[in-house]
């Protein structure tokens, strides 16, 4: 191990993928840091990799002077996952001090939807149609919530009462306050993916890492109620993740896949300087051509890559021992070091 690599302690928020996080991290050698909320205690004092547990009541704590201070001491470089952009806005996470790995401008674009559409477009992605009026819906159309809100409150419209009916709920539960709040997408027919890559700029390299899919409450458990009840209640389908289910894709689908993804790279280096740096997820639905139309993307690791703790199929085609998602991060931040390029892989 450098010394300069020596100084440097791995952290992260103790949610999403954090396990998989500090785990690869403290293989790579790294001191680990897990910023955790007290309620989540339990959970995590259990795992010998995390070095150090820094507590708090709320994870925007993590934006207070003595926690950025705390981070600095140790020398942190923080690794973002989804919690973290679900907690704090593009504004906080711009804001502080502290080295986060990767490209923290593109969190804007992933947040906010018409930055991620003219990203999506820039990189020549198939990407559904959206409609910016409800008296437009003319066919199934998915209506969704902004932010990382992990599929929930999502639902399916198919003319505009059906769109208002949806709203009201929404409202009644407190989701949102308007229709104004919502977004709403042609519904593309087919199956999910989630295609995981991992780009360095210190090779110029793309990596696909691993494919799942999301195992979602209630619309994956809807057909295991027969149709006659199905109706009966009238069941509204809600895209709720409770976990992910590892995809091998035909090898036929593969050289689409990296076009994709290096599409992707190349957009976001003329969009988003410094570009996409590290881990991202392009998200769509297979159709029964078996082309990609991708809904969404996310400018960095995704709890999918938990599922490849040990590497997955498309990892062990790249590297010859147990790579996951984490430890790649970890991995990428190590060969910086040791090349005293880190200011290339962190902002
Ligand atoms: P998301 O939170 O955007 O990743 O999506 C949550 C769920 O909605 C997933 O099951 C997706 O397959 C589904 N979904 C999102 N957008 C679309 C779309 N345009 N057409 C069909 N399904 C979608």
């Amino acid at each position: 191990m450098t010394e300069e690599k020596k100084g440097y302690s791995i952290a992260t928020l103790g949610s999403h993928c954090s396990l998989q996080v500090l785990k690869g991290a403290k293989d790579e050698g790294f001191e680990t840091l897990l910023v955790c909320e007290r309620q989540r205690l339990n959970l995590y004092k259990r795992f010998k990799f995390i070095d150090e547990i820094l507590v708090v009541e709320n994870f925007n704590e993590i934006l207070d002077d003595s926690c950025q201070q705390r981070l600095r001491q140790s020398n942190s470089i923080i690794i973002p996952h989804g919690t973290f952009i679900a907690y704090l806005s593009s504004e906080q996470i711009e804001g502080i001090s502290t080295p986060i790995f990767g490209n923290k401008w593109i969190f804007r674009w992933e947040a906010d939807r018409e930055l991620k559409q003219k990203l999506m477009e820039n990189s020549g992605l198939a990407i559904p149609r959206s409609l910016k009026s409800k008296d437009d819906i003319e066919e199934l159309c998915i209506v969704k919530l902004h932010g990382a809100a992990g599929g929930r409150g999502y639902f399916l419209a198919w003319d505009k009462k059906s769109f208002d009916e949806g709203v009201e709920k929404l409202i009644k539960r407190n989701a949102i306050k308007g229709e104004e709040e919502l977004y709403i997408q042609e519904y593309v027919s087919g199956v999910p993916a989630y295609l995981q890559f991992f780009h360095s700029p210190i090779t110029n390299e793309l990596e696909l890492m691993g494919v799942d899919r999301r195992y979602e409450s209630d619309v994956d458990g809807i057909g295991r109620i027969p149709s006659r009840q199905q109706l009966a209640v009238q069941l509204e389908p809600s895209y709720n993740v409770v976990g992910n289910i590892p995809i091998v894709l035909r090898e036929s689908l593969l050289g689409e896949v990296y076009a994709m993804g290096e599409r992707f790279v190349e957009a976001a280096r003329r969009l988003v300087p410094p570009g996409m740096t590290g881990p991202f997820c392009l998200e769509g639905i297979y159709d029964r051509e078996g082309k990609f139309i991708t809904f969404e993307f996310s400018a960095r690791i995704v709890a999918g890559t938990n599922l490849y703790l040990d590497g997955s199929p498309y990892s062990d085609l790249i590297f010859n021992e147990p790579m996951s998602m984490g430890r790649r991060v970890a991995r990428e931040i190590k060969i910086a070091c040791e090349n005293g390029v880190l200011q290339q892989i962190t902002t």
